[in-house]
């Protein structure tokens, strides 16, 4: 049996940045904006984050500010979480930044990269129980993680509200099926509250 995990939101600039957390064995849930790494800092130091617990930075996607500071975090000694579904997305995040934006492209020979199946025993060594999923829908390499109870952190996922009649509009839907499948209650966005998951809209 797990001991249940906490949640925290570190996040700013009306992106959330959760931190889950198995005592002292943490992850942190999306990476920040480019050039926000004193922001990052101070918020993880005010919520009581010691960056050298966080074991593993995962990005749901990599659009800018889901991973602006995932080289930056795994030159503090943070390990970057990849699944397979995100390696090719990586080196395009550095094509929609400025120079304005001090945004530090991500390196890929020294990340810690999965597939969806091996995501289980990654997230349970660092005492956390769950599993990454694979989401498309708001992005191809989307991906959302899902705790044992029920807690799913989505990133970008559209809403179902706003889910249009085209393809990435099916991929999800069948990505919230997927989630709802699973088992989750309690969605976690990148964006806005965690709201409760609702049951599948009757169509
Ligand atoms: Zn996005």
């Amino acid at each position: 049996m797990w001991r249940a995990a906490t949640i925290l939101n570190v996040g700013y600039r009306s992106t959330n940045y959760w931190v889950i957390s198995a005592g002292s064995s943490r992850l942190l849930v999306d990476l920040g904006w480019p050039g926000t790494m004193g922001t990052m800092r101070a918020n993880l130091e005010r919520m009581g984050v010691p960056l050298d617990e966080i074991k593993y930075g995962l990005a749901t996607h990599y659009h800018i500010d889901h991973a602006g500071l995932a080289q930056e975090l795994k030159q503090a000694g943070v390990p970057l979480l990849v699944l397979e579904a995100q390696v090719t997305a990586i080196p395009l995040v550095k094509s929609w930044t400025k120079p304005a934006d001090r945004f530090v492209d991500i390196t890929t020979h020294d990340n810690v990269t999965i597939s969806f199946s091996e995501s289980r025993a990654a997230l349970s060594r660092i005492g956390i129980g769950g599993e990454i999923l694979h989401t498309p829908g708001h992005s191809d390499d989307s991906v959302s993680l899902l705790l044992d109870d029920g807690s799913v952190f989505t990133g970008d996922l559209t809403p179902p509200p706003l889910i249009g009649e085209d393809e990435p509009g099916a991929a999800a839907t069948a990505s919230w099926r997927l989630l709802r499948g699973r088992g989750a209650t309690r969605i976690y966005p990148g964006h806005g509250p965690a709201v409760p998951m609702k049951p599948e809209p009757k169509d």
